[in-house]
């Protein structure tokens, strides 16, 4: 019984905290150079004038600047990279490492190729001795004779063409894999659970019991949603350089490093090593600094989205005070409406007053409930989260307490689901409310 309530008091606290969406800090992030040492050198740039270079030596060069990079940008967090020589290590080593360091996050860096068409060209012509084949005779007498002579034949040569597909791409853990995810996290003995700013409860759940799976099972989905925010990260700063940046895919097989991990886990192919263009670039000083500074830009970011949403005193929308509608709000007709999607359903908003700050009072409701009350609108934001229901309006009412000095009142939003900032302009007046409704965009 005792045992069945501290399960039922677990579930609750850790399905409130997934709810809140509770961050955890980024402590530790862990970052792996691909491959490595003579068994597992990875792919080569093999084509005609190639650099020949190997992904081992690339993804060890952009580790370490990234390592650098990160080290001085988030001089708080642990950076912990897997191996800083050319050295050996199986997958299985790799993600064991990133599981022991207790990473928040785990960056695989890898450098792409593709198949290659092979050329042939005449380089010349030689010489060779072929034989002219006659019989004489028949029947039992029949002979065979051989004449050698001498010909001139075109010499060739083949080569390999270069790869024409270049840039950037990176990869998370296939969502069908969700259950190889759930194993990383159930075979973790060190499994802590986040729990609101508290650092962690360790080793409080049995995974063999259904509570226990249904936990990891939230973990997992939860996992692979931080994976996919950081990646879109990524994606987003690569592309801002002006390199080719291919977008956030999902690997139909797996990526097992990917999903042996007990953390938010992307793998970054930083270009094609058979693309000559990709391949210099990936050699040079330049182009590994880039990639550096890219990836520490996103993950900067992905830091801020992650930790921030604490920060904001999250404003409860009381929910089951009062089913009727407040009456001030039904009297006006919606007249400014807009319609918004986006991709989480936690979302942040910060209201301002748009341009000039004339003292505009507003009230704020999200679904019936109030969420602002009676508030000046300045150039300082009022914060407020909001959780997406299904099967609700999921709308957000401005409603005008007065016109400010110059009417009508108009409100700035600016709304923040993780991935993207969105702002929308809502003016109301003393006979019409305006609204913003949110839809939720399927991330899948
Ligand atoms: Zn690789």
């Amino acid at each position: 019984m005792q045992v069945l309530f501290l399960f039922a008091a677990l579930h609750l606290l850790i399905l409130n905290d997934l709810f809140s969406q509770a961050p955890k800090k980024i402590r530790t992030i862990v970052v792996d150079a691909g491959h490595g040492g003579t068994k597992d050198p990875g792919a080569t740039g093999q084509y005609e004038n190639s650099l020949r270079s190997k992904e081992k030596d690339i993804t060890l060069a952009v580790t370490l600047k990234l390592v650098a990079e990160l080290k001085k940008q988030l001089p708080d967090v642990n950076i912990m990279p897997t191996r800083t020589t050319d050295i050996y290590q199986s997958p299985t080593e790799k993600a064991k490492l990133a599981n022991e360091f207790k990473g928040d996050l785990f960056l695989c860096i890898h450098a792409d190729s593709g198949p290659l068409k092979t050329g042939k060209r005449q380089i010349g012509t030689h010489t060779v001795t072929r034989y002219k084949v006659t019989y004489t005779g028949k029947g039992k007498k029949r002979k065979k004779k051989s004449t050698p002579y001498q010909a001139v034949e075109p010499l060739y040569e083949y080569f390999k063409y270069p790869l024409t597909r270049n840039g950037t791409s990176v990869w998370i853990f296939a969502a069908h894999k969700t259950s190889d995810k759930l194993k990383a996290i159930v075979g973790d003995e060190n499994f802590e659970i986040e729990s609101d700013g508290v650092d962690s409860v360790e080793n409080s759940l049995d995974f063999n019991t259904p509570e226990g799976r249904t936990i990891a099972a939230i973990y997992a989905k939860r996992y692979q949603e931080r994976s996919d925010r950081l990646a879109t990260l990524v994606n987003d700063e690569v592309e801002s350089t002006g390199r080719q940046a291919l977008g956030v895919n999902q690997r139909r097989k797996g990526i097992w490093v990917l999903q042996a991990t007990n953390m938010p886990a992307i793998l970054i192919e930083t270009g094609f090593i058979n693309n000559p263009e990709d391949e210099r670039y990936l050699n040079s000083e330049q182009g590994q600094q880039e990639l550096a500074e890219s990836i520490t830009k996103a993950v900067k970011r992905y830091k801020e989205q992650v930790e921030n949403t604490n920060n904001i005193s999250p404003v409860s929308v009381p929910e089951k005070k009062s089913t009727e509608p407040p009456p001030a709000l039904e009297k006006r007709p919606v007249r400014d409406s807009k319609v918004l999607q986006v991709r989480d359903a936690n979302i942040k908003v910060e209201i301002y007053d748009d341009g000039e700050v004339d003292n505009d009072i507003v009230s704020v409701y999200f679904n019936g409930g109030m969420v602002i009350d009676k508030k000046t609108l300045t150039a300082k934001a009022h914060s407020f989260m909001l959780n997406l229901e299904q099967g609700k309006a999921n709308e957000l009412v401005l409603y005008a307490e007065n016109l400010g000095e110059i009417p009508p009142n108009t409100a700035l939003m600016i709304i923040t689901d993780g991935v993207n900032r969105y702002e929308v302009r809502l003016s109301a007046d003393l006979k019409n409310n305006a609204s913003v409704r949110f839809e939720l965009k399927n991330n899948n």
